[in-house]
C-alpha cells in the first residue's frame, strides 16, 4: 500500500541500544523497561519483546488497559502498573499477575480482600515520595506503611521505590536530596529486618549520571529508545535513535515574488522560490509552526515556509537539486549527512523530546524495520 507519511522503527536498532545498555550497567543492577504510552509511540508489544530477549526482568506501563495489551499479546514477565490502583482495578491486576503499588493502608486493606476472594498471593510494590509531590507515600511517614505491608501474608512487598524529579541535568542538589531521603527509608528498614528483592529510584537520566542510586534495579524508558532524557546528560557510545518520521512529496509549486504560503499568509516569498507540499501536519502530531524548522530532502535542509496546517506542510526546496514529486522528506531522523532529531522538534514546539517521539498521531502507519527479520513489516 503507498504511504504518503509514516512512523519507522528500527528494530535492530533498538536490539544494539538494549545491548549497548546491557553492556554499560553495573553487573548487579537489573533493568525494568518502561512501554507506557505505546512504547513512547514506539508500539509498547515491539518493544517490550526486544526488551525481554535483550534480558530484561520487569515490565512496567501506567495503566491496567496497558498490562492487559501485553497480556493478550503473550508477554509473560512481570508487569508493574505506575500509580495508584482503584479498588475496582485489584482483581483484574491480581488475575493477571499484575504488580501493583501499594502507599497506603487503605490500599493495603483493598489488595487483602482481593487476595482472599482470588486466591492469589498479591506482589507489591511500595512507592516513597522523596520530593516529586507526585505519586507514593511521603519519606517521612513511609516506614510505617513499609512495616504494614511487609508483615502481611496476603501481599509480597517485591520493591521500594521512589522518583526523580531531576535526574537528568547538570546541577544534582535535588536528586541527592531525594537520594539521602530514600536512602533513609531503606537503612531504618535495615533497622528492622525488613528485607525486599528491589528498591529502584533511578529513570533514565538517573541510570547515566548518579551511578549511586542504582540500587537493584533501574526503570528504563527513553534510553533504549536511543533518545537521550536530556542535552547534558552522559552518553553511551552506539547509541542511536529508534524513530524516524518520513513522508513523501505530495506536489512541487512554483512561487512568484510576492506570493504568499499558507494559512495566515506568515510567509510571502521575495524572489521566484521552489515549495513542496508535505502531507503531515499538526494533526500528525507534528508541532503548529510558523516559518520556523526545516526536513530533509535528498541529504539537504529544507526550511518550512509559511504556517502549517493539520495535514500539510511546506518547504522551500529552491537550493535542492533535482527534487520530484513523491520523493522521501524526513520529518524526524537521519538524511545521508544531515539529521535531525527528537530534541530539537521538541524545541519548535516549546517542549520536551518524550513529548514528540509519544505525540505522532495514529494516522501515521507504523512500520518496522527488521534486519533480522523475514521482511519489513507494516502495521497501520
Ligand atoms: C516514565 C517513568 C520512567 C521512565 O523514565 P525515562 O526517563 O523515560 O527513562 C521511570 N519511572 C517512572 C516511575 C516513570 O513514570
Amino acid at each position: 500500500m503507498f504511504l504518503p507519511a509514516w512512523v519507522e522503527v528500527d528494530l535492530e536498532v533498538l536490539r544494539g541500544n538494549f545491548r549497548r545498555i546491557f553492556q554499560d550497567k553495573p553487573r548487579g543492577v537489573a533493568v525494568l523497561s518502561v512501554v507506557k504510552d505505546r512504547g513512547y509511540g514506539h508500539g509498547a508489544i515491539a518493544v517490550a519483546r526486544e526488551a525481554v530477549r535483550a534480558g530484561v526482568c520487569y515490565l512496567a506501563v501506567a495503566t491496567v488497559g496497558e498490562a492487559l495489551e501485553l497480556r493478550d499479546a503473550g508477554l509473560e514477565a512481570p508487569i508493574l502498573v505506575f500509580g495508584e490502583r482503584n479498588e475496582q482495578e485489584i482483581d483484574t491486576c491480581l488475575r493477571h499477575r499484575l504488580t501493583v503499588f501499594v502507599n497506603d493502608l487503605r490500599t493495603l486493606g483493598e489488595v487483602r480482600k482481593a487476595v482472599r476472594r482470588i486466591g492469589t498471593r498479591a506482589k507489591v510494590h511500595v512507592e516513597v515520595d522523596t520530593g516529586l509531590s507526585r505519586y507514593g507515600v511521603r519519606w517521612t511517614d513511609a516506614l510505617e506503611v513499609i512495616r504494614e505491608v511487609a508483615s502481611c501474608p496476603e501481599v509480597e512487598l517485591e520493591g521500594v521505590m521512589s522518583h526523580f524529579a531531576q535526574s537528568d541535568e547538570l546541577d544534582k542538589s535535588f536528586a541527592l536530596e531525594q537520594l539521602r531521603r530514600f536512602q533513609s527509608v531503606l537503612d531504618a528498614m535495615g533497622r528492622e529486618g525488613i528485607r525486599v528483592r528491589y528498591r529502584h529510584m533511578c529513570n533514565s537520566g538517573g541510570f547515566l549520571d548518579l551511578p549511586q542510586a542504582h540500587f537493584d534495579l533501574v526503570r528504563l524508558g527513553i534510553l533504549p529508545l536511543g533518545v537521550y532524557p536530556s542535552q547534558v546528560c552522559r552518553r553511551i557510545e552506539g547509541i542511536r535513535p529508534v524513530m524516524s518520521v518520513r513522508a513523501r512529496i505530495a506536489a512541487l509549486r512554483d512561487l512568484e515574488p510576492g506570493d504568499v504560503v499558507g494559512y495566515g499568509m506568515h510567509y510571502r516569498a521575495a524572489s521566484h522560490r521552489r515549495i513542496a507540499i508535505v502531507p503531515i501536519g499538526y494533526a500528525d502530531g507534528f508541532p503548529r509552526v510558523r516559518n520556523r524548522g526545516h526536513m530533509l530532502v535528498r541529504g539537504k535542509k529544507a526550511p518550512i515556509v509559511g504556517g502549517n496546517a493539520m495535514d500539510a506542510t511546506m518547504i522551500d526546496v529552491t537550493e535542492i537539486e533535482g527534487v520530484s514529486r513523491w520523493d522521501v522528506v524526513t520529518i524526524l531522523g537521519r538524511d545521508g549527512e544531515e539529521e535531525i532529531t527528537a530534541h530539537e522538534i521538541a524545541s519548535w514546539r516549546g517542549t520536551v523530546s518524550y513529548d514528540i517521539l509519544a505525540g505522532w498521531g495514529p494516522r501515521l502507519a507504523r512500520v518496522y524495520l527488521d534486519a533480522q527479520g523475514p521482511d519489513t513489516q507494516v502495521l497501520c
